[in-house]
């Protein structure tokens, strides 16, 4: 490892499990397209590693076969293989894909097959790419690209330091980054030996967790460092209830973790410029913000009014996202009056209660099950309001979308959600010149509604709506700053490595 690391050779690997807009199910897939893409315009050589699903192979162009891995533990052969992938117009990330046809060639999600039930081999899936990770971050790399530092994403990628651990040779610093605790990672023990750890990882110095094995636990316990997705949420989880079982082990790593709002593909998501929504506009020309209420009142069937406000969601149909009392409240919501749209997939029991309440009220509520980039652009720019009650959020990416699009959002005051949503308050409906929405705080449907009437009161004051719909828009949630504080860390890791 060289000394004295200059920023512009920093090597990274970065290890996900999925990736923007090649394949994604949340915002996991945001953040790798876009972080790996910051880093690279602050010269940091950042590189992708990820599964071969179909999508990730049929989405990729002029791959370049690397390296064959036919020997690995217990893990049928695959092949490496490398892309770019072009992230902007300026920007192109390389790509590593690991092809393994016996674990990824199918249809479906990454991790559950066309009926929402995991994939039952998902401890290899994600063991395979944990293991070609650390190949890749050690001197048994076959490659001549050596990554300094690898950075590990949720518990798909935990067992990479778990590896290295038990490789002797030369290796990369980790950043172990969760973006939501909540998922683990939970294998039968035998899953030791098939993914070729010794027996004596398996104890509580280790990757057993409860009985079982947990990838992100592994992860946690043998990194360098963690890093979580927001200051709030760095601190939430190292106490119950959202520490979800880890809250010892993470409190006692507590000096070695770091909280870093995610920023937002800020090209991607510019009501200037989107081409997904009818008509474009400013922070200097809202109102023709009100020609895609209209556009969206029409596309779902809403009565068209530009007086009443409208809110809206987007969101995996979830307990953690909080549907249960947005299906509390909608009834109440829209004798305000207000409007309702709903976009999600999920829960089955979310998905038919929200689609019958939308046959109920027809031309107030409105549902679309399913998942679609294009309307989730579009209720963005056409909703007033955006309703974000998650009962715990490790980030959050559209409450920082809708502050962007002039939709002050009302979240629960909550992780991301809280780092970057500033309260109106209620007594003067002025401001202080940066509130841009509404927080509230006991996770109840009474407060969640409570909450939705002030933003209606605030609504119905032209003047102050338009304050913090601008101070929502002036707010610079772009990768920039997020990525300097990752450089940052990777550093640091390369400075005590030495
Ligand atoms: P999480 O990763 O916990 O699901 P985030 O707010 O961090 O939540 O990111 C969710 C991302 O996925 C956002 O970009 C959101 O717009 C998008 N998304 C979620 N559900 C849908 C859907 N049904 N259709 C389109 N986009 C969706």
């Amino acid at each position: 490892m060289p000394s004295n690391t200059s920023r512009r050779d920093l090597r990274v690997l970065f290890v996900t499990p999925e990736v923007h807009p090649l394949i994604k199910t949340g915002g996991l897939g945001d953040v790798s397209a876009a972080l790996p893409a910051a880093l690279r315009s602050l010269r940091v050589d950042v590189r992708i590693l990820i599964p071969g699903y179909p999508k990730v192979l049929s989405g990729l162009k002029y791959k370049r076969k690397l390296a064959n891995f036919s020997t690995l533990s217990q893990y049928p052969p695959s092949t490496l293989l490398s892309a770019k992938l072009p992230v902007n117009n300026s920007v192109s990330v390389p790509v590593f894909i690991i092809d393994c046809p016996g674990l990824y060639q199918r249809d479906g999600g990454p991790y559950s097959d066309t009926s929402a039930q995991d994939w039952p081999d998902n401890g290899l899936r994600f063991g395979l790419l944990s293991k070609i990770g650390a190949i890749l971050a050690s001197d048994a790399s076959p490659l001549a690209w050596h990554p300094q530092v690898v950075h590990c994403n949720d518990w798909q990628s935990g067992l990479v330091p778990a590896y290295l651990n038990y490789h002797s040779g030369k290796k990369a610093a980790s950043l172990m980054t969760i973006h939501n605790l909540a998922f683990q990672g939970i294998f039968p023990p035998g899953s030791v030996a098939q993914l070729g750890l010794p027996s004596d990882s398996f104890n509580m110095h280790g990757v057993e967790y409860y009985g079982n094995m947990s990838y992100l636990k592994a992860g946690l316990y043998y990194c360098d460092h963690i890093s979580t997705v927001s200051p709030s949420y760095a601190e939430e989880i190292q106490s119950e209830p959202l520490g979800f079982g880890m809250q010892g082990l993470l409190s006692t790593r507590k000096e070695n973790i770091s909280g870093i709002i995610n920023g937002i593909d800020t090209t991607e998501w510019d009501p200037a410029i989107d081409p997904l929504i009818p008509r474009t506009y400013t922070s200097k020309r809202l109102t023709t913000k009100d020609a895609n209420k209209k556009a969206l009142q029409l596309a779902m069937g809403l009565n068209v009014d530009p007086e009443i406000p409208l809110f809206g969601t987007i969101s995996r149909l979830s307990h953690q996202k909080g549907c249960d009392i947005l299906l509390q409240v909608a009834p109440e919501l829209i004798k305000l009056p207000a409007q309702l749209v709903v976009l999600g997939n999920g829960m089955t029991e979310y998905e038919v209660e929200f689609a019958n309440l939308s046959k109920t009220h027809p031309t107030k509520i409105a549902a679309y099950i399913g998942f679609s980039e294009k309307l989730s652009h579009l209720i963005e720019a056409g909703v007033d309001g955006f309703l974000m009650p998650s009962r715990f959020e490790p980030c959050g990416l559209n409450q920082m979308y809708s502050q962007r699009y002039g939709t002050p959002p009302v979240v629960h005051a909550t992780g991301g959600l809280l780092d970057t949503v500033v309260d109106c308050p209620s007594a003067l409906l002025t401001n202080d010149g940066n509130a841009s929405g509404f927080l509230f705080k006991d996770m109840t449907a009474d407060e969640f509604m409570k909450t939705i009437q002030r933003a209606v009161t605030a609504y119905d004051n032209k003047k102050v709506w338009r304050r913090l719909q601008k101070n929502g828009m002036a707010k610079d949630f772009s990768w920039r700053t997020s990525a300097v504080s990752y450089r940052e860390i990777y550093l640091s890791l390369l400075a005590s490595n030495e």
